[in-house]
């Protein structure tokens, strides 16, 4: 039989990358079969190196809110790259896109950007553990911050994906400083505090968990954890590498209107490039170096095209109606949806909050980890398969998050939704 060409180069692949794969993460390990190679995107759609068109609802796992190669974007880049791609010395634009992160989520005060957001988590935790004294954090199951030793216990999506409860490498001394809760349940928080009395650092979530599926804060649920880290001299971060102007303008933290002393940002503020950033409250922040004692450095950080992608990115998103327009968008995608599977008599719940969602195999309601797992994955490997065929390009794991961006017409969803519904009639 003759291989595709994603298929061929797939094997290829193999022979020079682990798993063929720069990030495990894209390999279909959760599906089976073979991922297709991307060769370009535009807007709403990719297209595969066979030819193959999709409808994208992976958005690079987050970052293309305005969709793929928008035309400010590509032109900023063009524009940049013409008057150099890196100085490791101070630009403009830095500053600028520092500004616009700090006036849009108003609990960080400065800011320092870096190149990714496993970068920001880990750094975010060494400033808090730097500003505290203290050295345990808590983190919960199923939410993701990177692939930094001692964020990896527990870790969602990808680990969660792959079975992989705690990652191999990580010293036990050194995962034995994170205590793991979970997520939603307030209890499993308050037992830390009482066993650990004065020595826990920092509580680190996503405000919107994210690397589970989408599964949002339970009510009251960011207003305890804020409560309880107040009355123990615990900092407080945000995770939203996600959530972070994806959600809101003025992120999960203003959706909710809970204010944390740390947040670490990523994926959207970047614009498609390699971005992630960590800020914070003045007098936190002023314990990182050259102000403070806590090092933290990077060649490309801050680095012109990444930063000039970002500011275009952030500026898009500030034009009126933008987020009603995702909201609207987003609403009569998961809608469709929940018809839809509701048609074919396939239990499921569709989980949203803003343009990121997460369809689950499951009656739920999926309001945790353990709901989240009692999904079915054979299922949802299925269905996964039949919307490639279909052509709608999806997360290659039931325990991811869907994204809608402003690049999606009502004529892609109402098509989507026709193509799942198609899709599900072939699952019966
Ligand atoms: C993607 C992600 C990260 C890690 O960001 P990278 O840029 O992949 O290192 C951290 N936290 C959350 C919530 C994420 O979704």
């Amino acid at each position: 039989m003759q291989l595709s060409k994603s298929e061929s180069l797939f094997a290829e692949a193999q022979n020079y990358i682990p798993g063929g794969v720069n990030s495990p993460v894209r390999s279909f390990k959760a599906v089976g079969g073979t991922p297709p190679f991307i060769a370009r995107g535009q807007g709403a759609h990719v297209w595969d190196v066979d030819g193959n068109e999709y409808i994208d609802y992976l958005g690079s796992w987050g970052p293309l809110v305005l969709g793929h190669s928008h035309p400010a974007v590509v032109e900023i880049l063009k524009k940049t790259a013409e008057g150099g791609t890196s100085f490791g010395a101070p630009i403009e634009q830095e500053v600028v896109l520092a500004k616009l992160i700090c006036s849009g989520l108003p609990s960080v005060d400065s800011v320092r950007l870096v190149s990714s957001g496993t970068e920001a988590c880990m750094s975010a935790i060494r400033m808090a553990r730097a500003f505290t004294g203290r050295d345990k954090i808590i983190k919960f199951a199923g939410c993701y911050h990177g692939h930094a030793d001692g964020l990896l216990v527990k870790a969602g999506s990808g680990a969660l994906t792959h079975g992989i409860p705690t990652s191999a490498g990580v010293p036990e001394s050194y995962a034995r400083e994170t205590l793991v809760a979970e997520y939603n349940d307030i209890e499993s928080v308050e037992k830390f505090f009482l066993a650990n009395p004065k020595s826990i650092a920092a509580i680190i979530l996503e405000p919107v968990a994210g690397n589970m599926g989408v599964v949002p804060p339970a009510d009251g649920f960011l207003q305890e954890i804020r409560k309880i880290t107040q009355d123990n001299g615990t900092l407080l971060i945000f995770d939203e590498v996600i959530t972070g102007f994806r959600v809101g303008p003025n992120g999960a933290q203003g959706l909710f209107g809970v204010t944390p002393d740390i947040t670490t940002m990523g994926k959207i503020i970047g614009g498609g490039l390699p971005v992630g950033a960590y800020g914070g409250r003045k007098d936190i922040m002023d314990v990182v170096a050259p102000l403070g004692a806590m090092y933290q450095a990077g060649t490309l950080s801050g680095n012109p095209l990444a930063v000039s992608a970002g500011i275009i990115t952030l500026t898009e998103l500030q034009k009126p109606g933008t987020f009603e327009r995702l909201d609207t968008l987003s609403q009569r995608l998961t809608e469709g949806l929940t018809d839809a599977f509701h048609k074919a008599e396939i239990p499921s719940t569709i989980n949203r909050v803003g343009s990121m969602f997460t369809g689950f195999f499951n009656p739920g309601p999926v309001a945790g980890l353990s709901d989240a797992e009692a999904s079915d994955t054979e299922m949802y490997g299925r269905y996964f398969h039949a919307m490639q065929e279909q052509g709608v390009y999806i997360a290659p794991s039931q325990f991811e998050a869907g994204f809608v961006s402003t690049a999606h017409t009502e004529a892609d969803i109402d098509a989507t939704i026709s193509k799942v519904s198609a899709a599900l009639i072939s699952l019966r």
